[in-house]
C-alpha cells in the first residue's frame, strides 16, 4: 500500500464499473466474511487482496477449532470462504498492490498497481498481520511442520512431544504453561537473563515441573528434512553453540499487524494496531476495520470471522444511511 493520496476525485475516476458500495482491503478470514455478508445483502462489494486470497489460514496445515468443521485444512477453509463470497456475487481481485488510498472524503478512492482506480462509499480494512519471526535459517521451511506461532492452534499436535518455546514476555510464558497440557517437556529459550513478563506468569512457569529454562540464548538455525528435527542454540554470554533434537518450536516474540502503510492515514495505537469503536469504525467516517489488524487480545479465525461480520453489517448500515440521506428531501 502506498502513501495517502488526497487528490480530489475527477469525474473519470468514478464510473459504473469501478464504483462499489464497499471495498474490502484484505482477503483473509475477516475480509472474506465481510464479502460474504455484504454480497448476500446485495451490497455491491469488491475485495482487493495483496497476494493469494486466504491470508494466514492458508499457512495453517490443519484447523481443528473452527466450530462445526472438524479438522479442515486452512487452505480448504479459505477456498470454501472464497467460493461462498463469489457465489453471492462478491468481486475479488487478488495479487494486487494497493498504491494509494484516499479515505477522508465521502467517496473513498483506492488505486491499485499505480493505474486502476476503484471508488466506494465505505471501506473495510482487513489486512491482518503476522507473528514476528526470529529470522534464522530454516525458519521459513519448517513453518507448519514443526515451527508454530500459535499454541491454541497447534498445541494438540505435540502430545507427549518435547518442544521449545522462544520468548520471555507474557505470551511466551503463558503459552509455555498452556503447552505443558500436551508436551512432555517444554524448554523456554530466551535472549536475556531476565523475563519481561508479569510476576505471576513468571511464577507459574517456574513452578511447572515440565518447564526448564535456557536463558541468554537464541536459536540460530532450524534443521530437519520433511519436518523439523533439531535446532542450533547460541549462548549469548559465552558464544557457545549447541545442537538440540526437538519435535517442535513455538515462537512468541511479538506480533506485527499489516498496517505500515496506514500510518498517518488512520489512527493506530503504539503497537500499530488499528483503533476501532464498538461497530469497528475507525477514526474516519465510513472506514471500518476487522480481524488481526485491529487492537485486540485474541487472534483466531473465529474472532476474525466475527469482526468481519460486524464490520460488514456496520458498513452496510453506513452505506444505506448515506443513500437515504441522498434521496430524502432536506429538512429545513
Ligand atoms: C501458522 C498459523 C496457524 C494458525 N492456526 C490457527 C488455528 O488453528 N485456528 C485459529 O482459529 N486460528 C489460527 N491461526 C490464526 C488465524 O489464522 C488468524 O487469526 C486469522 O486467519 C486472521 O484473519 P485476518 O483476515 O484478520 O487476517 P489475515 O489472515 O492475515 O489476512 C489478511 C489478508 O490481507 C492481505 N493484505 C495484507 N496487507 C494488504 C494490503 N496492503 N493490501 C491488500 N491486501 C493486504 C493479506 O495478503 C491477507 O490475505 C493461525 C495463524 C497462523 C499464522
Amino acid at each position: 500500500m502506498g502513501r495517502a493520496c488526497l487528490s480530489p476525485l475527477t469525474k473519470a475516476d468514478t464510473t459504473m464499473e469501478n464504483h462499489f458500495d464497499v471495498i474490502v482491503i484484505g482477503g483473509g478470514a475477516a475480509g472474506l466474511t465481510a464479502g460474504i455478508y455484504l454480497s448476500r445483502a446485495k451490497v455491491n462489494t469488491l475485495i482487493l487482496n495483496e497476494g493469494a486470497v486466504g491470508g494466514q489460514m492458508v499457512l495453517t496445515h490443519e484447523i481443528a477449532n473452527y466450530p462445526g468443521v472438524e479438522n479442515i485444512s486452512g487452505y480448504e477453509l479459505a477456498r470454501n470462504m472464497k467460493s461462498q463470497a463469489l457465489n453471492f456475487g462478491c468481486k475479488i481481485r487478488s495479487n494486487v498492490k494497493i498504491t494509494s488510498l484516499a479515505l477522508e472524503d465521502e467517496i473513498k478512492k483506492v488505486t491499485v498497481n499505480n493505474k486502476d482506480v476503484f471508488t466506494s462509499n465505505a471501506v473495510i480494512i482487513a489486512t491482518g498481520g503476522k507473528s514476528r519471526a526470529i529470522g534464522a535459517p530454516g525458519e521459513d521451511s519448517f513453518k507448519g511442520t514443526g515451527i508454530s506461532y500459535c499454541a491454541t492452534c497447534d498445541g494438540d499436535f505435540f502430545q507427549d512431544k518435547e518442544i521449545i518455546v522462544v520468548g520471555g514476555g507474557n505470551s511466551a510464558l503463558e503459552e509455555a504453561v498452556s503447552l505443558t497440557r500436551y508436551a512432555s517437556k517444554v524448554t523456554i529459550v530466551h535472549q536475556f537473563d531476565y523475563f519481561q513478563a508479569l510476576e505471576h506468569y513468571i511464577e507459574d512457569a517456574k513452578n511447572n515441573e515440565k518447564i526448564n529454562f535456557v536463558m541468554e540464548s537464541e536459536i540460530i538455525e532450524f534443521i530437519g528434512d520433511e519436518k523439523l528435527r533439531s535446532v542450533k542454540i547460541k549462548n549469548k554470554s559465552n558464544g557457545e553453540i549447541s545442537q538440540k533434537n526437538i519435535d517442535g518450536v513455538f515462537i512468541f516474540i511479538g506480533y506485527v499487524p499489516n498496517t505500515e502503510s496506514l500510518e498517518g492515514i488512520i489512527e493506530l495505537n503504539k503497537f500499530k494496531e488499528i483503533l476501532v469503536d464498538k461497530d469497528l469504525m475507525t477514526n474516519i467516517p465510513g472506514v471500518f476495520a476487522a480481524g488481526d489488524s485491529i487492537q485486540k487480545k485474541y487472534r483466531q479465525v473465529t474472532t476474525a470471522v466475527a469482526d468481519g461480520t460486524i464490520a460488514a453489517l456496520s458498513a452496510a448500515e453506513y452505506v444505506n444511511n448515506l443513500k437515504k440521506e441522498k434521496t430524502e428531501p432536506a429538512v429545513v
